[in-house]
């Protein structure tokens, strides 16, 4: 079952295709909204569907360092990455909570610095869920969208990294969140940045799993619309990861309805660019494999 959605930054139902295929050959179709320029899958496949994929199957496409107990270096390499940049920014920390831990790499980094505070996660993998807990991070739930909000805790700091593309409703998610942020507290978030994809586009930078893409202009937009204001401005690439936008986002004392502008032009540019380099690329490829495969006849 496929379910047709409309912006969910200006509420438009006119969009146009940017491609029909993503990672792994998987069809699907990413849209780009006419009116404004945010980037989603439309239609997409439904929850059910999607929940389907995340217990069963993403695990063994994402992350088979799970699955092998393999790749640990990496992981606390990446753990140290947010505590790099938002150490500086962060409060007294009782509570912390990271949606999408995984294992839980960047919450046992923080455990260095923060061993008295009390760590949470909300994780649907099973194979995640038990190294979450050897380590003394409680699992509050399976899933983002249910009712984890609905209790007296408030949280000093909050993580969602590359989690927010891959919601159904990433507004429904944020205003959870700026409703369960202390008055002080920071929410953490980090996603691919759709003004600098990552080459190869069609065979990576574009996944089944990955619902929506976000500019600076559209994330800026989802945020202001959930009640979340941006700390000091979202930054797009650092030493650490040149192609991600991440940024600490605090609960807005006001809320404004966001003036929206039309970023369309900018993002088509910007991918038919990748789009025609790949291209040309892969011509020029199978032009010098045609030449050899002639060279080894002769
Ligand atoms: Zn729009």
């Amino acid at each position: 079952m496929s379910e047709t959605i409309t912006c969910f930054c200006c509420n438009s139902d006119k969009n146009e295709l940017i491609t029909n295929k993503g990672q792994f050959n998987i069809p699907l179709k990413m849209v780009m909204c006419s009116d404004c320029g945010f980037v989603f899958l439309n239609p997409r496949k439904s929850k059910e569907e999607y929940i389907h994929f995340y217990t069963n199957e993403y695990d063994k496409y994402y992350r088979p360092s799970i699955i092998n107990f393999k790749a640990k270096t990496d992981n606390d390499t990446l753990g140290k990455v947010i505590k790099n940049r938002i150490s500086s920014s962060l409060p007294k920390c009782n509570n912390i909570m990271e949606i999408g831990s995984g294992s839980g790499f960047n919450l046992i980094s923080l455990m260095e610095d923060y061993p008295d505070s009390n760590y949470y996660a909300i994780e649907p993998s099973e194979s995640s869920k038990t190294i979450l807990e050897r380590n003394n991070i409680k699992v509050i739930s399976n899933d983002a969208d249910s009712d984890w909000d609905k209790n007296e805790r408030k949280y000093d700091l909050i993580i969602m990294r590359h989690v927010l593309e891959h919601m159904m409703d990433p507004i429904s998610v944020l205003k959870k969140i700026a409703n369960s942020l202390t008055e002080e507290g920071l929410f953490y978030v980090a996603v691919p940045n759709a003004y600098k994809p990552k080459s190869p586009f069609q065979e990576s930078w574009v996944r089944f799993p990955h619902t929506f893409y976000f500019s600076p202009d559209t994330l800026t937009t989802i945020l202001q619309k959930s009640g979340l204001e941006v700390v000091n401005k979202l930054v797009q690439g650092d030493e650490h990861n040149q192609y991600e936008l991440f940024g600490l986002t605090k609960k807005s004392k006001s809320i404004n309805e966001p003036i929206i502008n039309d970023n369309s032009n900018k993002q088509r540019e910007i991918f038919d660019r990748i789009m025609n380099k790949e291209s040309k690329f892969g011509f020029k490829m199978k032009n010098k494999l045609n030449q050899l495969k002639k060279k080894i006849k002769q």
